[in-house]
């Protein structure tokens, strides 16, 4: 059998990891069989729908860089893929329930209903959903009120008294009671619009699909779609529900737990091949001990019985550290084509020197965000700090004077760019023995007075970005603020 499955998001917000997770493990099934991927715009809630979340969507994934084969971007022999587009086939779907008696027409205005739900309320009765009242009006009487033209919507006449089952690929044999379904949910609404239950199940059907692979969330749904392919007489595909994503807490993941939508993942400086990485992790274990793959290596790996029941927690950490690896896989060069948008504000356009700070922070990094503020020193002055932040452990200031004089002194050789590291600890220790102190010690006045701070990236890389002139202007003003206060 030929695979065909979807991703079928309804835009109704920003992308988010769970989405991308179902949409990633679609990719990677339909790839990994030599099937079909395609996506379908599900925007049927037509107030919650926006076109800004669909660009969103465009955008994630030409980020992420893996793509549908069939959609409504690139077309496909099932087009159109946004189901607003579809509407004259959703009602001809409902008519056909209707005509095989699986669904009735209901005139029960909201007013009703509303107040149904409040009369229940008040009697604390554990009933919930439709009651069922229209289900009994003869039916030549129902269509008479449709051709006079009076409100209504096609329902689901959920068969009573029955068991539905279904097979999840996941989680095996399923059952529910008919009487814990939804009762007679509506399949099309007063103004001709389809509900998401008769759209997915209509669409899935003549899109072909042969798997569902959806979030667990989606689970619920499942044997009111089920009864409605059986209403239909048309086969299911197979189903398989995903665990889901959760918090370290144990909760569904969420805003409370940090970032979620990819869009904010890609501004705080995530690269797209670790998202991809973790993700594809998220709820699967692939080969024993290995978790870092390409693209094309999950998609070799990717076998759906090796996804996991349990939920997967989402460890920012873990994401960070996946991060970290891919930012220090990158050439100087490229990394800095990427930390640019980073750095607006700091650098004009891309340089040398702005190449070679990446190989001194690329080390020190997890995140594209956490450039700017590791190499600002390197094209704006750093602040000059306090005298006593120059002081080395157990110096005093006439000592953290007298180092940072002999510190200047390894300038001139140092900045320049053949220079070896070996020759500058040599000197380093040299000057240190001089001075009886540790190199470390040494090193700490020039360091602050070269960087700006007490931590920084290597001192020797950062000497021979400077430059002689510069590192030296920076050493004379410290030192004049350190011997100022000297005097005092
Ligand atoms: N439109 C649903 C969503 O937003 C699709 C659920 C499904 O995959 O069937 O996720």
């Amino acid at each position: 059998m030929k695979i065909r499955n979807r991703y079928a998001p309804s835009p109704t917000g920003l992308q988010h990891i769970g989405g991308v997770r179902t949409a990633l493990f679609n990719y990677l099934f339909a790839k990994s069989q030599g099937g079909t991927f395609v996506l379908r715009l599900e925007d049927t809630d037509r107030t919650r729908s926006d076109s800004a979340f669909v660009q969103d969507l465009f955008d994630t994934f030409q980020w992420l860089g893996f793509h549908w084969d069939e959609g409504p971007d690139v077309g496909g022999p099932y087009a159109p893929y946004i189901q607003s587009e579809r509407a004259a086939l959703y009602q001809k779907a409902a008519q056909e329930l209707l005509d095989r008696d699986k669904a009735y027409y209901c005139f029960c205005s909201a007013e009703r209903l509303e107040n149904l739900r409040k009369e229940r309320e008040s009697a604390r009765s554990s009933e919930t959903g439709y009651d069922k009242l229209c289900r009994n009006i003869p039916k030549d009487a129902a269509a008479s009120r449709v051709k006079a033209g009076e409100p209504h919507v096609i329902r689901l006449k959920i068969p009573l008294g029955q068991t539905t089952r279904f097979h999840d690929r996941l989680l095996g044999d399923i059952e529910w009671k008919n009487e814990d379904v939804n009762p007679d949910p509506v399949l099309l609404k007063s103004d001709g619009f389809p509900t998401y239950h008769l759209a997915n199940v209509v669409d899935d059907h003549y899109m072909g699909i042969t798997h569902v692979l959806r979030a667990q969330e989606w689970l619920p749904s499942t044997p009111l779609h089920t009864i409605i392919y059986e209403s239909f007489d048309w086969e299911p595909p197979e189903f398989c529900h995903l665990p889901m994503v959760m918090g370290s807490d144990g909760k569904k993941l969420s805003k409370r737990h940090g970032a979620t939508s990819v869009d904010e993942f890609r501004r705080q400086g995530y690269l797209p091949e670790a998202l991809l990485n973790y993700t594809a992790l998220l709820g699967a274990s692939y080969e024993e001990g290995k978790d870092v793959y390409t693209l094309e290596e999950i998609v070799a790996a990717f076998d759906v019985d090796k996804l996991n029941k349990a939920p997967a927690v989402f460890d920012y950490k873990k994401l960070a550290w996946f991060n970290g690896l891919y930012i220090r896989a990158k050439s100087d060069k490229e990394l800095a084509a990427l930390a640019l948008p980073y750095c607006e504000g700091l650098i004009k356009e891309n340089s040398a020197s702005f190449v070679g700070a990446m190989s001194l922070i690329k080390e020190r990094i997890s995140l594209l965000s956490e450039i700017p503020s590791k190499i600002a020193y390197l094209f704006e002055e750093p602040p000059l700090l306090e005298p006593s932040e120059f002081f080395p452990k157990k110096a005093d200031l006439a000592k953290t004077v007298e180092l940072l004089e002999l510190g200047k002194k390894l300038i001139p050789a140092a900045s320049r760019k053949s220079y070896e590291e070996a020759f500058f600890k040599e000197e380093a220790e040299k000057a240190a023995a001089l001075a009886g102190v540790k190199i470390g010690d040494l090193m700490t006045p020039l360091r602050v007075a070269i960087t700006g701070a007490r931590v920084s990236p290597p001192l020797l890389g950062s000497l021979r970005l400077l430059g002689e002139e510069k590192s030296m202007a920076r050493v004379e003003k410290s030192l004049s603020l350190l011997k100022a206060a000297l005097c005092e």
